[in-house]
């Protein structure tokens, strides 16, 4: 169960109205039931229900289960599309151990803002679903040229252009390190943000194969392809 509280040896931890609902009637637990907490930061914890009511609860910590485990430092870059269709991408995402999610506004982005808050959520549900410890942080949407513009070249950009099919680079081959997957919008990259991005050394175009894929599809085939090739 994912909670926004300190973790760590007798601590309490309150519950809400949601998660009491949840771990009570829908759970089925009750007082003295075990439940193993995480936070996205302390890594998880096996406390105990310590009270249980209709409107809240109470559960204490006994010892930690397992540690943070960091995924690898991978983000993902997007630029949002369809409601249904970003809330994909960004539990895609969180499931398969993106460090960070950044939506990003490019020019043929249709999205003038998203639902910051909807998504972080979405990312918490991914994180809990798979056993995570981590939750990526969801970024609010950002401009894609100002992002680029105080971009650092440490981090290599796997630039996903459909534009470049017939012509795929190898990732095996590309550099180990912090990695950024940047996947366009429905109507693709402009001209421009195509030329910026092929002139920054720490972007490297890539093709995921010679189909026009959707975002949502193209996001987690890209990081399939980055975790067999570059992930630990
Ligand atoms: N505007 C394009 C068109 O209609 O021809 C399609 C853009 S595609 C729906 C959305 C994004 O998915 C692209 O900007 C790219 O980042 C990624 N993408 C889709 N297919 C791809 C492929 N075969 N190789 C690399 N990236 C791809």
């Amino acid at each position: 169960l994912y909670v926004d509280h300190p973790l760590g040896a007798g601590q309490c931890v309150v519950l809400d109205r949601d998660q009491a609902h949840y771990l009570f009637g829908v759970m089925r637990q009750g007082p003295g039931a075990p439940v193993l907490l995480f936070n996205g930061r302390d890594g998880e914890w096996l406390a105990h229900v310590s009270q249980a009511g209709k409107r809240g609860g109470e559960l204490t910590c006994a010892q930690q289960s397992r540690p943070l485990q960091m995924p690898p430092d991978l983000w993902l870059l997007f630029a949002p599309i369809k409601k249904a269709r970003t809330d994909f991408i960004v539990e895609k995402a969180a499931e398969m151990g993106a460090a960070r999610i950044l939506p990003v506004q490019t020019e043929f982005t249709n999205a003038e803002r998203i639902r910051q808050d909807r998504l972080q959520a979405h990312a918490v549900e991914a994180a809990e679903q798979c056993g995570g410890t981590y939750v990526p942080q969801v970024d609010d949407l950002t401009r894609l040229d100002r992002l680029l513009e105080g971009w650092d070249s440490a981090r290599h950009i796997l630039f996903c252009d459909e534009a470049l099919v017939g012509a795929a680079a190898t990732m095996a081959e590309m550099p180990r390190g912090p990695w950024a997957i940047l996947i366009g919008p429905e109507g693709g990259f402009s001209d421009p943000e195509r030329t910026r991005l092929r002139a920054l050394p720490c972007a490297h175009p890539v093709s995921l194969g010679p189909r026009i894929l959707r975002a949502d599809t193209a996001a987690v085939a890209a990081m399939t392809l980055w975790q067999a090739h570059l992930g630990d």
